[in-house]
């Protein structure tokens, strides 16, 4: 599986292969673990991908790393990825990619098979401040009250290291859109509440048909306190969780090649 220490080699080896990105970490895990983060482009149109706030879900974590690898590959060899031009790309965008929000949870799944959340037991994709306390009362309707594997959202929003990291550098940014990606069900959730931005419509349609991934609303407790929520809560401008592959978590990493072919044109849609 591909864990920290995977995600660790990775960085190390994109930052003495190529000079093409900027790399750092936005914070620190519970556990002391870096939130590496990967700028790639130097444009003005802002947008932000992250993945793994799941601990099972560390497929995406790799998913994201492949991008950042593909994209630098071909920009020095001057070959277009998918059709799409790099050098043109790096200039109007600036594309930052955190792969791995939570490493802790990544961790510990490898003993805990059902382990999504953080160190302390904070599902952080219900830790977010968009309409957390209905959240947290639905959760208790299902017996979710205290610190566990999935789904408790914390004493309060942003009561944890990741998820404040994450929120600090958004409001640091001016990001056009932003996609948390997830596993599974190959399906794009792009709503929040009865807010509906403009662009979103467009964007999830486009998203949609170069991924085929169906486009759909999430319900009950997975309507809440997620990233994508509280960005467009926060913004009014497009947020979006992708749930790539398809099984249960954590999904087999030969699923990969299919996912990377799926997805790739919805993560180079900034160029477009
Ligand atoms: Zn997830």
């Amino acid at each position: 599986m591909y864990d920290y220490n995977q995600l660790k080699n990775d960085i190390e080896l994109l930052s003495s292969s190529y000079d093409l990105t900027d790399i750092f970490s936005i914070g620190d895990s519970v556990k002391g673990r870096k939130l590496y983060t990967v700028k790639f482009g130097t444009g003005k149109k802002e947008v932000y991908y992250n993945g793994a706030h799941h601990g099972l879900e560390h497929i995406t974590s790799k998913l994201l790393m492949k991008f950042i690898f593909d994209l630098c590959y071909s920009y020095n060899k001057n070959i277009k990825l998918r059709g799409c031009n790099l050098k043109d790309l790096y200039e109007k965008s600036s594309i930052y990619i955190t792969p791995m929000v939570n490493p802790d949870g990544v961790e510990m799944s490898k003993r805990l098979k059902d382990w999504q959340a953080n160190a302390r037991g904070v599902d952080l994709n219900h830790n977010y401040d968009a309409m957390w306390k209905r959240g947290k009362i639905e959760i208790a309707r299902q017996g979710i009250s205290k610190p566990g594997p999935t789904k408790y959202s914390g004493p309060y929003p942003f009561s944890e290291p990741e998820t404040k990291a994450v929120a600090n550098f958004t409001v640091k940014h001016n990001f056009d859109y932003v996609v948390a990606f997830h596993s599974q069900g190959e399906v794009i959730y792009w709503k929040y509440g009865p807010t509906i931005p403009d662009e979103s419509v467009i964007l999830a349609n486009a998203m949609s048909k170069v991924s085929g991934y169906a486009l759909d609303e999430t319900s009950g407790t997975a309507s809440y306190s997620g990233y994508k929520d509280w960005f467009i809560k926060t913004y009014n401008k497009p947020g979006f969780t992708v749930e790539v592959g398809k099984g249960t978590n954590p999904i087999s990493e030969n699923q990969l090649p299919k996912i990377y072919n799926d997805i790739l044109e919805l993560l180079l849609l900034v160029g477009v």
